[in-house]
């Protein structure tokens, strides 16, 4: 089945969908991304995605194209279209194309919007799951507005192909000696019972799943202490996890070839992720 992608309105197929050299998307990054996750044809955590799209759209002053109800129904097709049961939705916004290049933006240039989906059968009871994942941490190189969701991703590709070269699946980026988030998902740990993530600030990407887990957590009456932790707590702690809207909880049972107690994902991580699906499935719209 060919993908139907979808650019500026028009849905066309993949090897059909174009964008101009000149967009600022190519030439500066200069853009913003979103990545929804869909359980049973539905999208997860959606108006958390909206909320930020919005946020970072509004921090690099690009218009946002649509409403809320237009982007929910944009989505709504595209899994539809392709037939996504299991998988994500990527949306992307760029500056658009001002018909050349120069550092200095022109007002008033229509945003290029593009979507297309993922299919991933199997995304909710993936095997990484019931084994975890193994982390490193590397230096984090990114620039200094993380909470502003750009496709500027390569500190964080670089970072990933290191920890796959060392063996292992990802990397957990540290600032001033303290972990910021993974290359790509927001980072945890669990130590006597309390769990500890880095707190919000423009250090980090304001995970949509990390508010999810946040909200789910204190329901389940854990306690959730948000401050940042170092790679020292990180070897130490008693459990890992990480949580993006793709990996949803994600359990770590390795860090720096160390491994956190017996090595299989832990009582915290497992719950965690069991209440997050149940609920995201049942929040799906
Ligand atoms: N931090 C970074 C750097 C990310 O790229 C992501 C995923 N895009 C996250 C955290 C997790 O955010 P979310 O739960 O909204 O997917």
């Amino acid at each position: 089945m060919t993908r139907i992608v979808h650019v500026n309105g028009d849905e066309l197929a993949e090897d059909q969908a174009k964008v101009s050299v000149f967009d600022r998307g190519f030439l500066m990054a200069d853009g913003v991304y979103e990545v929804t996750s869909v359980l049973g044809g539905k999208l997860v955590d959606f108006p958390g995605h909206l909320a930020r799209l919005g946020r970072s759209l509004g921090a690099l002053k690009i218009a946002n194209p649509h409403t809320d109800e237009e982007w929910l129904a944009i989505h709504r097709r595209m899994v539809e279209s392709n037939g996504i049961d299991e998988g994500l939705v990527y949306l992307q916004v760029t500056r658009g194309n001002p018909g050349d290049r120069d550092f200095a933006w022109v007002e008033g240039v229509a945003p290029t919007v593009v979507l297309f989906t993922q299919s991933k059968p199997g995304l909710a009871d993936s095997p990484q799951a019931r084994d975890g994942i193994r982390v490193i941490m590397l230096p984090d190189l990114r620039w200094r507005r993380r909470d502003i969701k750009t496709v500027q991703l390569l500190a964080p590709s670089l970072a990933k192909m290191e920890a796959k070269a060392q063996g292992a699946d990802d990397a957990w980026l540290i600032e001033e000696g303290v972990i910021t988030e993974g290359t790509s998902n927001n980072a945890w740990i669990v130590k006597d019972g309390r769990i500890v993530t880095r707190g919000l600030s423009t250090d980090i990407l304001h995970g949509i799943t990390r508010a999810a887990v946040m909200r789910l957590a204190a329901e389940a009456q854990m306690t959730v202490e948000e401050r940042g932790f170092t790679p020292e707590e990180a070897r130490a702690a008693d459990e890992a996890f990480v949580t993006s809207a793709s990996a949803f909880v994600m359990p770590v049972v390795e860090i720096d070839g160390a491994r956190l107690g017996d090595g299989r994902p832990g009582p915290v991580a497992r719950r965690l992720r069991e209440i997050y699906l149940e609920d995201a499935r049942a929040s799906a719209l």
